[in-house]
C-alpha cells in the first residue's frame, strides 16, 4: 500500500487552544484506529531506512514510542528510547532543554548505545526542535551518530527542523502544518 498524504492528512485530528490557547494540537491517536493510515506510515518510514545502515532506531516518550516501535520491529532492528525524567531505571544520561515556559530533561539509559551505533531518531512532531535537538545530545554523548531525525509532522513557522539540520542532522518528515 503506497503512502497517501492527503488520506494520513485527512485521519490527523486538530484541537484548537489545547492544551492551551493559541495551540493547534495535532493529534496523531486517531492514525492508530485506522489501520490503514498506520500502515501507510509505517511503510513510508520502512522504505526510507530499509536500505541504509543503521544499527537502531531511537524513539521519544511518548508518541514517538508508537511508531518508532512498528519501524524497529519491520527493519528488524534494536529499538532504544527516550524517556522523560525519572521513568528510567539504572544508570542514565541526562539533558536539560527549554520550554517556552520553564525546562525539561530526557534521558537514556547509559548502555542503550554505544560508540558506532548509526541511529534514526523518531519522534511524532517537530515544533520548536527543542525535545530532539535534547534527544540528538543524549545520543552523542554515548558516542553514536545521528543519521537521521524523523517525525511524522513538521511544524515548519516554528523552525525546529531547520535548528536540527544547523546542529547536523538530516530532517524527514511525511508532511507539515502551518502555524503552532
Ligand atoms: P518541540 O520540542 O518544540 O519540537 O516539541 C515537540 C514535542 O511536543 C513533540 O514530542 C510533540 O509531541 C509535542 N508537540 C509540540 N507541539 C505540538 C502540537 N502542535 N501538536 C501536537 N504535539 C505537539
Amino acid at each position: 500500500m503506497s503512502y497517501d498524504e492527503y488520506y494520513v492528512k485527512s485521519v490527523i485530528r486538530t484541537i484548537s487552544d489545547w492544551p492551551e490557547p493559541g495551540i493547534e494540537f495535532r493529534d496523531i491517536t486517531p492514525i492508530f484506529k485506522d489501520p490503514k493510515a498506520r500502515r501507510m506510515v509505517a511503510h513510508a518510514f520502512v522504505q526510507r531506512y530499509m536500505d541504509m545502515d543503521l544499527s537502531a532506531i531511537a524513539c521519544i516518550d511518548a508518541r514517538g514510542f508508537l511508531f518508532g516501535a512498528i519501524i524497529a520491529h519491520e527493519l528488524n532492528l534494536p529499538l532504544v528510547l527516550v524517556r522523560k525524567k525519572g521513568k528510567l531505571p539504572g544508570d542514565c544520561v541526562h539533558q536539560e532543554y527549554t520550554l517556552e515556559y520553564g525546562t525539561a530533561s530526557v534521558e537514556m539509559q547509559s548502555d542503550a548505545l554505544a560508540e558506532g551505533d548509526r541511529v534514526v531518531l523518531i519522534d511524532d512532531l517537530i515544533a520548536t526542535g527543542g525535545t530532539i535537538l535534547a534527544a540528538m545530545t543524549l545520543i552523542k554523548k554515548l558516542g553514536a551518530e545521528v543519521v537521521e531525525a524523523a517525525a511524522l509532522i513538521n511544524l515548519p513557522d516554528l523552525g525546529g527542523a531547520t535548528k536540527i539540520q544547523d546542529a547536523g542532522s538530516p530532517v524527514f518528515t511525511l508532511m507539515a502544518f502551518e502555524g503552532h
